[in-house]
């Protein structure tokens, strides 16, 4: 059997034109997906049942569903600052458990963009953000930014669908039709690919949004020979091609928001696209990473009236990031518990912070083992959304697009999980009280 317009779980693409071959209830050839996308759906590395590790030798033992889930509730419910991690490989239904769950354990949420595009939220909060649809991208746009991002390696069917290569209602000619300029510290694939590539220092993007600002409002008397490493004369060009541009697009990664300036970064670029729409319309948006990391965002807002790092230890939701995102936690050693799922905090977290996550108990729910399994004492399998579970995701563009099921499976839900653990934290908090 053949099941069309397939969408993809893996980044923030949200491919949904794929055609997948199901055989005896198994995925056995995945169509127009990427590589890394296909490979996510055929599967690889599950995690076979719930795991415990051992108190004296610390290795893992195989354990029941219901041990598992009392064992974590217990750990949650007992915990004075309990993170509750990840949150952007899983679909909408399960986020709105896991803010749920953080109310009753009184904690800490936060998702993955606390160490990707967490800086691009702050910088919204200062400027607002004049962006679009891909769809809209796709068929406008006549140039074409990345700044500080690599979609042939990240995104690997971005420009081909959306950006690039993608023929439009307006850029009828696809690739011909765009001009494509990226500015990073390195040439990545994705600059070999373009018409004009720009050369960074690292760190000093800022200056570089900023002479591009100045030469854009007709000051440029006021630019250096060069800023940032880049030649004046080449800013003056590039900032003439886009204010040529009858619709502009700036895609941005983590080059610019984990870099220094961060969200500054952000407002910056932000404020250039403001001053680029005096000449024609122009939009930005961030390259979000998994795919749907945009629908915690999301979620969580619509729940608590915030993006991420939500503490709930008040009673209140009360959101400062530097002082409520995860590695600000860890640096402080201040969480006693971590929950972690649908993310990969041994993966993606600096090894100061895993050490200190190292010394509380993890619990760890996600499909795939991962170097966040390595440091878990409690492991829960889960169900691969958008393969074995349908529900919705929030594309990179904030487009919420609902994700089928191909294949049946004995695993339980995240959402099946969490409401668990929520009803054993609530025995155990009642109990107690
Ligand atoms: S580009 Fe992203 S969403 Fe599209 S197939 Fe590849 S991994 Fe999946």
């Amino acid at each position: 059997m053949i099941i069309k317009d397939v969408l993809c779980p893996f980044c923030g693409c949200l491919c949904d034109d794929l055609a997948v071959e199901v055989e005896d209830n198994k995925v056995v050839d995945v169509k127009h997906a990427c590589k890394i996308g296909a490979s996510k759906i055929k599967g690889h590395d599950r995690i076979k049942a719930p795991m415990m590790r051992d108190d004296k030798n610390g290795e893992f033992r195989e354990v029941s569903y219901d041990e598992a889930i009392n064992e974590s509730a217990k750990i949650l419910a007992n915990s004075k600052r309990p993170l509750l991690y990840g949150w952007a490989s899983g679909v909408c239904e399960m986020m709105k458990k896991g803010v749920l769950l953080n109310e009753e354990v009184g904690g800490i949420i936060d998702n993955t963009a606390s160490v990707c595009h967490g800086p691009s939220a702050l910088g919204v909060h200062e400027k607002g953000l004049p962006t679009g649809t891909l769809g809209q991208f796709s068929n406008r746009a006549d140039v074409v930014v990345f700044w500080g991002c690599n979609p042939v390696q990240a995104h690997p069917r971005h420009m081909s669908r959306y950006s690039v290569f993608a023929k439009g209602f307006f850029a009828n000619k696809g690739r011909r039709s765009r001009k494509v300029v990226v500015f990073d510290v390195r040439k990545t694939d994705t600059a070999n690919l373009a018409d004009d590539y720009i050369q960074v220092n690292p760190g000093e993007d800022y200056m570089v949004l900023s002479a591009l600002r100045a030469i854009v409002a007709d000051k440029a008397d006021v630019v250096p020979e060069t800023v940032g490493g880049v030649p004046k004369e080449k800013l003056v060009e590039v900032a003439e091609v886009m204010k040529g541009a009858k619709f502009g697009i700036v895609y941005f990664g983590m080059g610019l928001t984990q870099s220094r300036g961060k969200y500054k970064n952000i407002d910056n670029a932000v404020s250039l696209i403001t001053e680029l729409n005096a000449h024609g319309k122009h939009s930005i948006i961030p390259m979000r990473g998994h795919y749907n990391v945009t629908g915690f965002g999301q979620v969580c807002a619509w729940e608590t009236g915030f993006v991420n790092a939500v503490d709930m230890s008040r009673g209140i939701p009360y959101y400062n990031p530097g002082e409520t995102c995860s590695n600000d936690l860890l640096m402080r050693e201040e969480i006693d518990a971590a929950f972690v799922i649908a993310g990969d905090a041994g993966a993606h977290f600096p090894a100061q912070s895993i050490a200190r996550m190292g010394k509380v108990p993890v619990i760890q729910v996600d499909p795939f083992h991962n170097p966040t399994t390595e440091m878990a004492n409690i492991v829960i399998p889960t169900k691969v959304s958008g393969v074995e579970l349908e529900g919705t995701a929030y594309r990179m563009d904030a487009v919420s697009l609902r994700m089928r099921k191909l294949v049946d499976v004995d695993f339980p839900s995240d959402e099946e999980v969490l409401d668990k653990i929520i009803a054993k934290v609530r025995e155990i908090k009642g109990a107690s009280s």
